[in-house]
């Protein structure tokens, strides 16, 4: 499994996930099949945004018109994690299974090294599996900088 995520795409996750620093950005990424055309940068109204997300309703449905009109989908819903790993927190998990959202992937942006943010996709399954989903953008592999290797 991957998904295209094109290199403008990723700097505007990166932008994003910087503006709202240290409050976490969430947001939807729209195209066809596996590639990515559009973000949907998304306001979150969670009360303690410091750690969790919750995506304004009135954003999703923005998006969810702009996909039914331009024959698009929902390809992913990403955050942001300012003080943690990009990898799927427990809440993140049962979130997405209680919500209903285990279709699209979850792309996490890492600031835990501002200068080297890190962004990772997942698949989360209905029994709780997360499946690191490989990202490309414009034909060669997106490689995530590691820390220290
Ligand atoms: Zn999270």
């Amino acid at each position: 499994m991957k998904i295209i995520i094109p290199k403008t795409i990723i700097s505007k996750l990166i932008e994003h996930a910087l503006l709202e620093d240290p409050n976490e950005c969430c947001g939807l990424l729209i195209g066809k099949e596996n590639m990515v055309t559009n973000i949907q940068n998304c306001t979150n109204i969670h009360t303690s945004p410091i750690t969790r997300y919750t995506i304004d309703p009135k954003d999703l449905l923005k998006a969810e018109n702009f996909s039914d009109e331009n024959n698009m989908g929902i390809l992913a819903i990403y955050h942001s994690h300012t003080h943690s790993q990009a990898y799927p927190s427990t809440t993140d998990i049962e979130n997405a299974i209680e919500s209903m959202w285990t279709n699209p992937y979850y792309v996490l942006i890492s600031l835990v090294d501002k200068t080297r943010p890190i962004i990772r996709a997942y698949k989360i399954s209905d029994d709780k599996n997360v499946e690191e989903i490989i990202i490309q953008h414009d034909g060669e592999a997106y490689i995530s900088p590691t820390k220290n290797s």
